[in-house]
């Protein structure tokens, strides 16, 4: 019997209606001889919710104890799961990350997942029960419980999907499937029939939250096939493969954008070894994660050092830089919290010249001024100001006419 791991996130929960819609489809599924294993969200807005009342209480809560309030928001969709399975007859069991045996590391609020205990879920699916398993939290060694940072539960889904060799891994979200940019924004964006994982890994990590970056990176590692489909129309959605050795490579498979980010600019500081580490360290050292850097070339004796950081770590960055500007002999620190990037993804891009200047020649007709570039071997990144989010994202899915198949 196939055994699939399906995963439902917080709009297809969002209400007592739409989980009564699930237990239906999960019904669906069983009849047609599935062992299921369910993961799912907090109903949506849920988990922002405890978020704002954790921040009226701390603007910094104590981690540990935001875990405990975050994962509450997963417990309740279990239940409510379980309930309307069990009400129409489908004998349904809900777990929360402990009860599996999730074991995390004790990184809170980012923990990640060291290795999945399935032996109770297997003796209730030999049992012919549907088993319902609250997304996004874990438990660390010493039994706290540990959430595993927003979106999360398309880890926990990929995960147990590879600790129960799942045959499939289906991610049924409020749109069909992976598409060439978020179809919120463009309407015209065309859905893939399938996306390799490198590139998917790309999206996710530039800025496509329709999956998390470790549920990729798990399923790459693992080989679990895994799917995107929506949860309210049927379709064959997206599937996430190898490439293959004949597989025709599309140029750019799409466009992936990040609103959270914010640069900073360290002026006029001596051109001279130790000044990149210098700056860098205690940034490093506050947890603060560093995007994107770019040193100038000196023109005098001095150089200009710009970077790139979460938009919601500016001002420590900030206060840091400041901090140690006069030990450096910088001329001034400036900063801009009003940027965004925007990524060209394509593996494609491998074996094809040109795609960077037919991007910068897009963005320059509509007057869009780059502010910094970053490129690898299957994706250009550029950061624009904020204002030029829409206008730039639409232009490059025209100029590359990424709604044609
Ligand atoms: P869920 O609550 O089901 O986890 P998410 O909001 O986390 O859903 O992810 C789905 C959303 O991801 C979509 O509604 C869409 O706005 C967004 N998204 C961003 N980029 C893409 C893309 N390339 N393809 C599809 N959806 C995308
Ligand atoms: N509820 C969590 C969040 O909103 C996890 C998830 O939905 O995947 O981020
Ligand atoms: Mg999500």
């Amino acid at each position: 019997m196939a055994l699939i791991v399906q995963k439902y996130g917080g709009t297809s929960v969002g209400s007592v209606d739409r989980i009564e819609k699930v237990a239906e489809k999960l019904i669906h599924s069983k009849q047609q001889a599935h062992d299921l294993v369910v993961v799912v969200s907090a109903m949506s807005g849920e988990t922002n919710r405890l978020m704002l009342l954790a921040n009226e209480i701390d603007a910094n809560p104590v981690p540990r104890e935001l875990d405990v309030l975050l994962s509450t928001g997963e417990q309740v969709t279990i239940a409510l799961l379980c309930m309307a399975l069990e009400k129409r007859g489908f004998p349904a069991r809900s777990y929360t990350g402990t009860q599996v045996q999730i074991l995390t590391d004790s990184a809170h609020n980012k923990a990640r997942i060291k290795d999945i205990g399935d032996a109770n879920i297997r003796q209730d699916l030999d049992q012919g029960r549907i088993i319902v398993v609250a997304g996004f939290q874990g438990v660390d060694d010493k039994g706290n419980i540990t959430t595993l940072g927003r979106g999360g539960s398309d880890t926990t889904a990929v995960a147990l999907a590879a600790a129960l060799q799942a045959d499939e891994c289906q991610i049924y979200t409020d749109v069909d499937g992976v598409y060439t940019t978020d179809p919120k924004m463009v309407p015209e964006a065309r859905r893939l029939e399938r996306v390799t994982f490198e590139e998917m890994l790309e999206l996710a990590s530039l800025g496509s939250k329709v999956l998390q970056i470790r549920a990729v990176e798990f399923a790459g590692k693992y080989n679990v096939p895994l799917r995107v489909l929506s949860s309210f129309e049927d379709g064959p959605g997206t599937l996430i493969t190898y490439e293959e050795e004949n597989m025709e490579e599309a140029l750019i498979s799409g466009i992936a954008f990040n609103r959270d980010e914010a640069k900073l600019t360290i002026v006029g500081v001596p051109d001279q070894p130790g000044i990149a580490s210098m700056i860098l360290e205690p940034i490093s050292d506050a947890n603060v994660e560093v995007d994107m850097i770019v040193q100038n070339i000196a023109a005098d004796s001095t150089t200009d050092f710009t970077f790139t950081v979460h938009r919601n770590d500016y001002t420590r960055a900030m206060d840091i830089l400041k901090k140690i500007s006069a030990d450096l002999q910088a001329r001034e620190v400036t900063g801009d919290n009003k940027i965004v990037k925007i990524s060209l993804v394509g593996v494609g891009m491998r074996s094809h010249a040109g795609i960077a200047s037919k991007m910068f020649r897009t963005l320059a007709a509509e007057a869009i001024n780059i502010r910094m570039i970053s490129t690898s071997e299957i994706k250009i990144s550029v950061v624009v100001d904020e204002k030029y989010l829409e206008l730039g994202v639409r232009a490059l899915h025209e100029a590359f006419e990424l709604e044609k198949a």
